[in-house]
């Protein structure tokens, strides 16, 4: 067992009595099965989507949750948000007591969010976002980096900034297209590190799927290629 389990063994030492669980994705609920199992507590989350290759498909929840759910003890209250965009079945979980919001991936501190097409969707994400602007908290406790302070300005940004990502995609289009995927990555993120391309060009399609809902852009599937409606 690595020292991070180890740590976390020993601070949670008969205080630990159920994980919950963000989502799916290979860095995440695995390490929950393996406290989960040395613990002998359950692991509470939603199901693996069937469709996503990227996916733990060991992950088997003992208890599925749904939006809205709350997980009230002596303790603590959580009330489950269920926030797709990242991943379809992810999960954001808010302490009341804390008015803290556990974000998991949804939002990270240092890092800016992946969204891969199929599982993740672009639409699903910026209305996830604002979702969490109905809850009362006033920090961030994210999946990856430190607690972030000042959450609706956070929020507000990342919205903001995936907004005007997608505005650069229709510009470049406008100037380039008929184009493909791969060729519109090096103009829409050229102020991105090439060696970060091919993460971002998930991204990059999780926006041209947005366009082409929203009958802004359309896709050629015979030349692969995308332009503006
Ligand atoms: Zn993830």
């Amino acid at each position: 067992m690595t020292p991070i389990y180890l740590n976390l063994l020993e601070l949670g030492k008969n205080k630990i009595k159920r994980i919950l669980v963000t989502h799916t994705h290979p860095d995440h609920s695995p390490g929950a099965k393996v406290l989960a199992d040395k613990l002998k507590i359950p692991m509470m989350g939603r199901l693996v989507a069937k469709d996503d290759s990227r996916q733990d498909r060991t992950f088997k929840p003992d208890q599925v949750l749904n939006h809205g759910d709350i997980i009230k003890t002596d303790e603590y209250t959580i009330e489950v948000i269920h926030t797709p965009g990242h991943a379809s079945n992810h999960l954001c979980y808010l302490i009341a007591e804390e008015e803290t919001m556990l974000t998991g991936d949804h939002i990270m501190n240092g890092s800016t969010v992946v969204i891969a097409h199929p599982d993740g969707s672009m639409r699903q994400y910026l209305d996830s976002l604002t979702l969490l602007k109905n809850y009362k908290f006033n920090r961030i406790g994210p999946g990856h980096g430190d607690f972030l302070g000042d959450p609706f300005a956070v929020v507000d940004w990342i919205i903001a900034h995936r907004l005007e990502r997608e505005s650069k995609v229709v510009e470049k289009l406008q100037l380039i297209s008929p184009c493909n995927s791969n060729t519109l990555v090096k103009e829409v993120y050229d102020d991105v590190d090439e060696r970060l391309h091919p993460i971002a060009l998930w991204s990059l399609e999780a926006h041209l799927t947005k366009l082409l809902e929203d009958k802004v852009a359309v896709f050629d599937s015979d030349q692969q290629a995308w332009s503006l409606n």
